[in-house]
């Protein structure tokens, strides 16, 4: 499968652009930079979005992607995401006081969004991928995803602070080529990735200890502040097999 990175950081700058990737062409996951980093005649091929959660820094480009591919998508967007995601969106974003209700746009029987409901660790296919959402531990209901095809499986872990049972299907998966986890503070702002639910260097390892294997681990979300400190406190680990994924870069696996 391809994954396509669109946006890295758990913030924005002028060259840091917030959480989104792209599966394969067609489904994004997370839509925190979705019409910024892509040209509209790449938005329209857009027919699916699977959200972690309803933070802003995952959802912030929803309502102007909506806006870019409004009567040139073939039918509704698909919005996948949690219970709680779903209320949260519609009750503080696309409530005609945020932003207007696509889901009633041009009408109610054939609107421009629709959402879809996932419940905890049943897969559902998209495009010839399937996600398994998988509960993790943040601020708000949030949802990691195992996402597989015929050749291969990555794990993505969204915002999460210590978790458990991402890591207990991390060791279960095969056919696992890469997991993806969060690094969103330097280790001295360990107080506020404690009570915002997030991972520090330090709180990294710890939670590496519960992989039973070795594998390509790609960190990602880094709060725009923190980049530098990160990344000297990540070194000093001295795991090798931790990276960064790449902002702009297409993977394979
Ligand atoms: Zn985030
Ligand atoms: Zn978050």
């Amino acid at each position: 499968m391809k994954i396509r990175v669109l946006g890295f950081y758990g913030g924005e700058s002028l060259e840091c652009r917030m959480t989104c990737l792209l599966v394969n062409d067609r489904v994004a996951l997370d839509a925190g930079s979705l019409s910024q980093a892509l040209p509209i005649s790449d938005q329209v091929k857009i027919h699916s979005i699977v959200l972690t959660h309803s933070h802003m820094d995952h959802t912030n480009s929803l309502p102007f992607f909506i806006e870019n591919v409004y009567g040139k998508s073939d039918g509704a967007i698909r919005i996948f995401s949690s219970p709680a995601t779903v209320y949260a969106i519609r009750k503080h974003l696309f409530n005609n006081a945020t932003w207007p209700d696509f889901t009633r746009l041009p009408n109610h029987l054939l609107p421009a969004m629709e959402f879809h409901e996932l419940a905890d660790e049943v897969p559902f296919e998209l495009g010839g991928v399937t996600f398994t959402p998988i509960p993790v531990d943040h601020l708000v209901p949030t949802h990691g995803f195992l996402i597989e095809d015929e050749d291969s499986a990555i794990l993505w872990s969204s915002d999460t602070g210590p978790t458990s049972r991402l890591w207990e299907i991390a060791n279960q998966t095969r056919n696992l080529k890469a997991i993806f986890v969060e690094t969103s503070f330097d280790n001295a702002l360990q107080h506020i990735a404690d009570v915002s639910y997030h991972l520090t260097p330090q709180t990294l390892s710890e939670e590496l200890q519960k992989l039973e294997k070795r594998l390509p681990i790609y960190l990602h979300h880094l709060k725009p502040p923190c980049i530098a400190k990160i990344q000297e406190e990540v070194a000093a680990l001295g795991n090798r097999d931790i990276g960064y994924l790449e902002q702009g870069r297409t993977y394979e696996f």
